[in-house]
């Protein structure tokens, strides 16, 4: 997420109106990844980072256990970054700060069994690219809580092969940093739920049945081994650890506070929904329920479609939060890239900033164009992302080594980036050239602090580098490093017999570099010949 302030006249977000102490937890590190199915990052850290990571678990903590945020104020800033979706907005501030209340409430007294608690586990509905996994790695960062995310269709039903489902909370406590305490509040995100629906047809039928059933134990609560049955290493860690007198690390972890939440885009289910409409007595007339939208529809999604879409009853009963998110119009992605604090397009202007501070400005045509042609993929809003790598990736690669400072995307640029660039590089000539030069001057600088050998370029041999440069597309210092090769062995050795102090390079050396080298070592070396 960015830690880019906004200017204001682009924000449409009541940044003002959060409190400073909010705004610090959403721009502080928030803890996220993709789930890894072994991943090893978290194995191989160092005591420094252990420390570390203990030092920032022990912070959330102490955040969740002082939780007092309130539903609007979690809205809002979703608001700062997620366009649209109102409503999905709504129902996720509420589920997750009665969620963290109630976790706040269990660290409070511990003795309190927390018995009766009705888990606000969570079923988001929509396409892709709308902000499913957005708005909850926003929120996953503002409470500061890890969240892992995997894909459903990665599981085996039995776990021998493949990713098994307990491997989701292993991962959850490596992304704790290995507290098995803070991974205990931390969320799982399972993306592509539909795919693990039973029905013939709409994904895998057996195995899917049966990892909805492993998911609904999770879901409820269980113990989970912290070291899956193949983790021999982690045992043997484990075991070593108490042998050496170290306080006994727990061993498994409880699921009764991790918050579950599945995504999917439900392709068929809209279908159900307007023949389960279709038919019912009341509500609907057959006729309105039939030219019902997939999006309305969806809206009026019920227990019993999504169990004929097949689903166990129970697992949807564990998953009682239903949100939907709508799609994304060409004026969404546009409001996307205009008022989105983590839009890709501040992202990219990040990039550019990162090389000696290019400045990228897009015309307000151009911010047009770019939705306009997301909005073509079909993607949602990764589809923004599609078209501004498109455009800029040539700019990105050849503007960094220019002396060029500032970048104007227009609706030209977006109609034939390659021209744009090449005019901006013609019009840019004279001031590259200078650049070249001031690179040969530093190779030289390099080559007297690496090698102990000073050398001076001719200006003709400056000028020639700089031709060759721009000729073979190649920088300056990969080309002197080429050309040069022998230099620094053949100069040096020619200090040492000649007692030359400075040696300039000319155009005849950038031309033929070893004849050249050869014939004033050859020079170098005859009067001593003469001499014997
Ligand atoms: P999905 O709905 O498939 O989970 P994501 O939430 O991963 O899609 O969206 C992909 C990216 O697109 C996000 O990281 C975010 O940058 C951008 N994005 C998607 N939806 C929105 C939105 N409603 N507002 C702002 N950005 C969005």
């Amino acid at each position: 997420m960015s830690n880019h302030e906004v200017p204001p006249s682009q924000s449409d977000a009541p940044s003002d109106e959060i409190p400073q102490s909010l705004r610090d937890l959403l721009h502080g590190n928030g803890i996220f990844t993709q789930s890894h199915a072994h991943g090893a990052a978290a194995d191989a850290r160092g005591n420094d980072d252990h420390d570390n990571a203990d030092a920032k678990a022990a912070e959330v903590l102490d955040r969740i256990r002082a939780f007092n945020l309130k539903p609007r104020e979690v809205r809002d800033i979703l608001d700062r970054y997620v366009i649209q979706q109102g409503e999905a907005k709504k129902v996720l501030s509420v589920a997750i700060c009665d969620h963290y209340n109630h976790v706040r409430r269990c660290l409070q007294h511990p003795g309190e069994a927390d018995t009766d608690y009705a888990k606000p586990n969570v079923i988001l509905l929509g396409p892709t690219g709308v902000g499913k996994t957005y708005l909850l790695r926003c929120i996953a960062r503002l409470i500061g809580v890890p969240m892992v995310k995997a894909d459903a269709t990665k599981f085996s039903e039995t776990g021998y092969v493949g990713y098994d489902t307990e491997d989701l909370v292993r991962d959850l406590v490596k992304t704790a940093g290995g507290n098995v305490e803070l991974a205990r509040y931390g969320i799982i995100f399972i993306d592509e739920i539909d795919k693990i629906a039973s029905q013939p047809g709409t994904g895998r039928d057996v195995s899917g049945r049966g990892v909805q059933v492993n998911l609904l134990k999770l879901m409820e609560e269980t113990e989970v081994n912290l070291f899956s049955q193949t983790d021999l290493v982690g045992q043997m860690q484990s075991v070593l650890q108490m042998q050496r007198g170290g306080a006994q690390a727990a061993r498994t972890i409880n699921t009764r506070h991790i918050l579950f939440i599945v995504s999917g885009a439900f392709d068929k289910l809209a279908e159900i929904i307007r023949h389960r409409a279709g038919q019912s007595k009341i509500g609907f007339g057959r006729a309105s329920a039939a030219t019902m939208a997939d999006r309305e529809a969806l809206h009026q999604v019920q227990t019993a479609d999504l169990i004929q879409y097949g689903f166990e009853p129970e697992f949807i009963g564990r998953l009682p939060v239903r949100v939907i998110c709508d799609p994304l119009s060409a004026e969404d992605l546009e409001r996307i890239l205009l008022t989105s604090e983590g839009s890709v397009l501040r992202q990219y202007k990040r990039d550019f900033e990162g090389y000696d501070g290019i400045e990228m400005n897009v015309t307000r045509e151009a911010i047009k164009a770019i939705a306009a042609q997301a909005f073509q993929e079909g993607t949602g809003a990764r589809g923004l992302m599609t078209v501004l790598e498109r455009a800029l990736r040539e700019f990105k690669f050849e503007l960094p080594s220019t002396s060029l400072k500032s970048l104007e995307i227009t609706t030209a640029t977006l109609d034939n980036p390659r021209r744009a660039l090449t005019a901006m590089l013609a019009a840019n000539r004279r001031e590259h050239r200078e650049l070249l030069r001031s690179e040969v001057n530093r190779y030289a600088e390099r080559f007297v602090a690496e090698h102990g050998v000073t050398i001076e370029f001719a200006d003709e041999a400056i000028d020639a580098l700089v031709d060759l440069s721009i000729a073979r597309d190649k920088t300056v210092r990969a080309l002197c490093e080429e050309i040069f090769r022998d230099y620094p062995h053949g100069l040096g050795l020619l200090a040492r017999t000649s007692g030359s102090a400075v040696f300039t390079i000319t155009r005849a050396m950038v031309e033929s570099p070893d004849a050249e080298l050869s014939r004033l070592i050859v020079a170098a070396m005859r009067p001593a010949a003469g001499e014997t």
